[in-house]
């Protein structure tokens, strides 16, 4: 729990909790050993309105503010790491996009979507185009009334599962003059747009990360998102990183619940572990750390941009999505460690956890991509090393 909370606000996080222990948690497990995509847990979440709970109230959805999507993710990645990952990309990211700058029919074929219980996909990263995503070379041609899309996106969330796709790819005229990176929706599932191989991954076992072949895909031009540039795009990928951040925060949280209660009880030596001061200050320093990412992670969810854009301030999420991702490697290693040989068994939740939380310090903007976004901001101009807009 945190301070600076509305009664509003602890009512949503406590209600969620309720509903991620009891109905989520159970499921993490079996989500993680058999690497199926949990369709049961997202009709759940979908049902209890978790599912585009940022979407506006006339769409449908709740209009709900990014700190509270943040609440509602650290409680479900307490329960479940690709639960936390549903609801970031359920109600951040993409769907952000397109609230912000979709036209109104875009807007509504988004909300019925996620409503229904999709995850939407969003398509920056390339084989050759990864940290410096502004390198990418999947292209956009305008032909007439549509545009044809070809390219390789690879290590795309939800590949295989989603619907809608955000996907960004460079756009020329029907003359092949350049037009810039723009980002254009489809929906799967649809003639070239397949996914041509998952990712045998190390963590998050239950959410598919594919390599999506894209071979003259046609997209309406009324399904191109033309009132924005790249760059505000790439803004909306802010929140995006506050929720990810989150998901790394909350794993953090439920090893911290885990390694405390089994402290409680696992005695050696005539005493429990928790009577030991050596492990008292490991779990005291656990607590600081996890406190720290969540006042800086709640921080960067109410702040908004230098332009005045409803997205996070850049620089705050950067550092949140730091913190919080390298202070979560930390905890969930020490509470892995206060379970012993226990913590090393995927019998016990501690070794999926650990195995779950590396990926926060590489998706969406590595830490080393993040500091000089930060380093940027503080000389006040973008360094030769720095990557373009979609860090
Ligand atoms: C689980 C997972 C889910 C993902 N989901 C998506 C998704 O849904 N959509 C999507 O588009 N992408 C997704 N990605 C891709 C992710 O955004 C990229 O992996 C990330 O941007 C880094 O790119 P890369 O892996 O090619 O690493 P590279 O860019 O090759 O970097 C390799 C290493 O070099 C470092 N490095 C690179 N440039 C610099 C620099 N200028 N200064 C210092 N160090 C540098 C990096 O920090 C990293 O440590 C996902 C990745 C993972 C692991």
């Amino acid at each position: 729990m945190t301070a600076g909370l509305s009664h509003a606000e602890r009512d949503l996080q406590q209600r969620a909790r309720a509903f991620a222990q009891r109905t989520v948690a159970p499921r993490a497990a079996a989500i993680d050993r058999s690497r199926d995509y949990p369709h049961d847990i997202v009709a759940a979440l979908a049902a209890e309105g978790y599912m585009g709970m940022t979407i506006p109230a006339e769409l449908g959805g709740q209009g709900r503010s990014f700190l509270e999507a943040v609440l509602v993710i650290e409680e479900m990645a307490r329960a479940c790491t690709v639960t936390g990952r549903i609801v970031v990309e359920a109600n951040m990211g993409a769907i952000s996009a397109v609230m912000a700058y979709g036209t109104a029919a875009q807007k509504r074929l988004a909300a019925e979507l996620v409503l229904a219980g999709d995850k939407p996909a969003i398509c920056i990263t390339e084989p050759e185009a990864g940290s410096d995503a502004a390198a990418m070379t999947t292209r956009a041609d305008r032909r007439g009334d549509h545009w044809v899309i070809n390219g390789t996106k690879h290590w795309i969330t939800g590949a295989g599962i989603s619907k809608l796709h955000l996907i960004f790819a460079r756009a020329f005229d029907e003359a092949g003059a350049p037009l810039g990176i723009a980002g254009f929706l489809a929906v799967s599932p649809a003639a070239g747009l397949e996914m041509a191989y998952r990712e045998p991954t190390l963590g998050l076992c239950g959410m598919p990360e594919g390599r999506l072949e894209l071979r003259d895909l046609v997209v309406p031009a009324a399904m191109a998102l033309s009132g924005c540039r790249f760059a505000d795009l790439i803004n909306a990928y802010n929140s995006q990183r506050v929720g990810a951040g989150t998901v790394a925060m909350g794993i953090a949280a439920g090893a911290l619940d885990h390694a405390l209660a089994w402290a409680e009880r696992r005695e050696q030596f005539g005493r429990r572990l928790a009577d030991f001061q050596g492990l008292q200050w490991m779990l005291a320093d656990m607590q600081t750390q996890l406190t720290a990412s969540r006042l800086m992670l709640h921080a960067a969810a109410r702040s908004r941009g230098p332009d005045g854009s409803a997205f996070p301030d850049p620089m705050l999420a950067a550092q949140a999505k730091i913190f919080a991702s390298e202070a979560a490697l930390k905890i969930v290693n020490d509470a892995l460690q206060i379970f012993g040989a226990r913590g090393y068994s995927k019998d016990f939740p501690l070794e999926r956890m650990a195995r779950d939380v590396r990926m926060f310090t590489i998706a969406g903007g590595t830490a080393q991509v993040l500091r000089t976004l930060v380093a940027s901001r503080m000389l006040g101009r973008k360094l030769p090393q720095a990557p373009g807009p979609a860090a």
